[in-house]
């Protein structure tokens, strides 16, 4: 048991994040290690990132690799064994890893197709000595890695690739079929094309060897128009090669253990206590649960089923802390309800690490009603911190969450609310649940107790990993 992997990303954790993908290639290299398999990352040295290449070494260099040269730089930083990717025409800039403030960068097929080039001949070649067995892709950032191995060679090397988000293709007009090195004979429906154009990701469904999402829930969704927006289709033609594997929580980051006043399932009085501290730093006046929303505030994240479902929930007495930033008019609309709720509705517009550790510390139970939710954090948070999830049923939730049916109450193993249909109906209908449970005491601290004993850490999903690496290299 055991090899070599190399995974080729866009984020991760603690160098770059936008969201949960960087969580997950940050932590699976630890994860896999104990199992015998040596993980190194491939990512674009974007600008924030060049301090770190003075202390790395060059092993692999391009004349020319889409417009300008590159190297690719590897050594040791933050603890992973890191192949950054030099290439400052394309990544030295201002922004974020895909945009700036005009908006996302036009050369983001060139960028990532970059990434991609280099990924797979690091897989196909090896660098110093280091020759990988499989090359693992994340998202459209990766996409056309397992088409290079495929049209261009792939030297024994086989290809994974993950869909964090399958609302993100990573789409390309046609006419850049040459710049972007694939092959003209490949833009057909079964290959390269895609609704006239170029998607990464399609290409990576049908040219990897494998293909993995993160939660078995969204491996099965993802083969309905309903969620795979585009791309079912293509899924379902590959749904043997399809498996979902639930990401972890890292314990050493999200642990109540950890937070300033510590408290475990044995000591939840202690969460009592910071969320009486949280309230008055809030000045808010909440006799009944406090509800908390740490999210992108976006259609997808189900913010609208929010809007409408709450107000009944802080008539009955609730309280609500958001954090959060997204599209302008839900930024609005929630500070809307907190000017109407002065005493029970606190909103946070913006991306602040440290608050949302004392919200999950701090809260009674965090809010999740997602249209669409590939695996989720936040809601896997909630278990840990004994802050009872209130989730709709679909992808990670649906997997993470088991909903308080009298069966699994009286069973003893309930640790949420889950709700259907995801709409706000049924989210108010799951409020109004979740507040039956609360005001019962003895359910209410069972159900934390039996969150916070969750398996949530890397370790299945470790495994789960390893078995498919080996499966493709045996
Ligand atoms: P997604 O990746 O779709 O945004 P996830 O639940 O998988 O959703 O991951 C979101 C991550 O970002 C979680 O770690 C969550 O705590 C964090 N997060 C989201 N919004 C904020 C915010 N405003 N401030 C701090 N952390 C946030």
């Amino acid at each position: 048991m055991g090899g070599k992997i190399l995974s080729v990303a866009s984020e991760c954790v603690p160098l770059i994040k936008t969201g949960g993908l960087a969580d997950v290639v940050g932590a699976l290299p630890a994860a896999l290690a104990p199992l015998g398999w040596q993980m190194r990352c491939l990512l674009p040295a974007y600008r924030p990132l060049l301090p770190h290449l003075a202390g790395m070494t060059e092993v692999l260099r391009e004349a020319d690799l889409f417009g300008g040269p590159a190297r690719v730089m590897a050594g040791q930083v933050a603890g992973l064994d890191l192949l950054l990717l030099d290439a400052p025409h394309l990544y030295d800039r201002a922004g974020g890893p895909y945009s700036d403030e005009a908006g996302d960068f036009a050369d983001n097929p060139q960028r990532f197709a970059a990434l991609s080039w280099i990924g797979a001949r690091v897989a196909r070649e090896g660098v110093a000595g280091w020759k990988p067995d499989v090359l693992h892709g994340h998202d459209w950032q990766a996409g056309f890695a397992p088409a290079y191995l495929r049209y261009h060679g792939t030297g024994g090397a086989a290809s994974v690739i993950t869909i964090h988000n399958i609302a993100f293709q990573g789409w390309a007009d046609a006419a850049l079929i040459d710049v972007l090195r694939l092959p003209k004979t490949a833009f057909t429906p079964d290959a390269l094309e895609y609704y006239g154009g170029l998607a990464s990701l399609k290409a990576a469904l049908v040219t990897a060897d494998a293909i993995t999402t993160v939660s078995p829930t969204y491996a099965a969704e993802i083969m309905r128009p309903e969620f795979g927006m585009g791309l079912e289709g293509v899924i379902t033609a590959r749904a043997k090669d399809v498996v979902g594997i639930l990401n972890g929580v890292d314990a050493a980051v999200w642990s109540p253990a950890l937070e300033p006043i510590p408290y475990s399932s044995d000591t939840l009085g202690e969460k009592a206590k910071t969320k009486t501290a949280l309230l008055k730093d809030l000045k808010l006046k909440v006799k009944g649960p406090l509800a908390i929303l740490v999210s992108r505030l976006t259609a997808q994240k189900g913010i609208d089923l929010a809007l409408a479902a709450l107000p009944e929930f802080l008539d009955a007495g609730g309280g609500l802390a958001v954090l959060g930033t997204g599209e302008p008019a839900f930024e609005l609309a929630l500070r809307a309800l907190a000017a109407r709720y002065p005493a029970q509705v606190s909103v946070k517009i913006g991306y602040d690490e440290t608050y949302s550790h004392r919200l999950f510390a701090a809260g009674d139970m965090v809010l999740v009603p997602s249209r669409f939710e590939p695996c989720g954090l936040t809601q896997m948070y909630g278990l840990a911190y004994g802050t009872l999830p209130v989730v709709a049923a679909v992808g990670g939730l649906a997997d993470t969450v088991i909903h308080a049916s009298p069966a699994a109450l009286s069973a003893g193993v309930a640790t949420g609310v889950v709700f259907h249909p995801v709409d706000a109906l049924g989210f108010a209908g799951a409020l109004r649940h979740a507040l039956r449970l609360y005001h019962d005491a003895p359910i209410w601290a069972k159900m934390q107790q039996q969150a916070m004993a969750s398996d949530l850490g890397w370790g299945r999903s470790a495994l789960q990993y390893a078995g498919l690496y080996q499966r493709l290299i045996t």
